[in-house]
């Protein structure tokens, strides 16, 4: 399926809660779930007062908001969990763990592009090397003492300075040591179910996959 291009605050709307799909914007913007709590279309409404939910739609929108989250393909996504679930260890845990160490994500949580979005450009457009080299693959898994840098250069390209603008703003995670001097950062070590900062049931993911 085709790649969503429509509206970024639709699918936060469709899913109920804050994604934070369009980065800084996201904190200066009037947020539209908060304005309009309900999903879009002309049902949304109508189905925020149905109270029941099925166990088939819970697993459904769980798996849409992780996938929105990462913005990832239908395709992608599901070749991400067929990948994991032959790993050792709990499954959901190795699905998030795949999606956070993915390059584009990883270039985002570092501060170095606002949101994936941003951060998935700046892998396409050959401006971020992994240990030296270009790398403009935004699904590339990154492991253990791989050094991820903003290509030299890259810095003074205007699209990528307001990127930069970024890193003052960045809450990394534990995982990641960010030098903001070299624009560069390392992955310390592979993330842990708690060292993942998402708010999802990822158990609900495996099941639905596992019909
Ligand atoms: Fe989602 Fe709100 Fe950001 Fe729009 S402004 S993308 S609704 S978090």
């Amino acid at each position: 399926m085709a790649r969503y291009r429509g509206p970024a605050c639709k699918l936060c709307r469709r899913e109920g809660t804050k994604l934070f799909l369009k980065g800084n914007r996201c904190l200066t913007e009037k947020c539209s779930v908060d304005r309009r709590a309900y999903a879009p279309g002309e049902h949304g409404q109508a189905a925020a007062r149905r109270r029941k939910v099925s166990e088939y739609a819970k697993q459904l929108r769980e798996k849409q908001k992780v996938k929105r989250i990462y913005g990832v393909s239908e395709r992608q996504f599901r070749n991400t969990f067929e990948r994991v679930r032959k790993l050792p260890g709990v499954t959901g845990t190795n699905l998030l763990v795949a999606l956070e160490t993915r390059l584009d994500n990883v270039v985002h949580r570092m501060g170095f592009a606002a949101s994936r979005k941003a951060a998935r450009q700046l892998v396409r457009h050959r401006h971020i090397e992994v240990n030296g080299r270009v790398v403009n693959v935004p699904s590339f898994s990154i492991r253990p003492s791989d050094e991820v840098r903003l290509a030299e250069k890259s810095r003074d390209l205007v699209a990528v300075r307001a990127s930069l603008e970024g890193l003052a703003r960045a809450t990394p995670v534990s995982w990641i040591i960010v030098d903001s001097e070299k624009v560069a950062g390392k992955v310390t070590e592979m993330p842990t179910r708690d060292m993942i900062p998402i708010a999802a049931q990822e158990q609900l993911i495996v099941e639905l996959y596992s019909k």
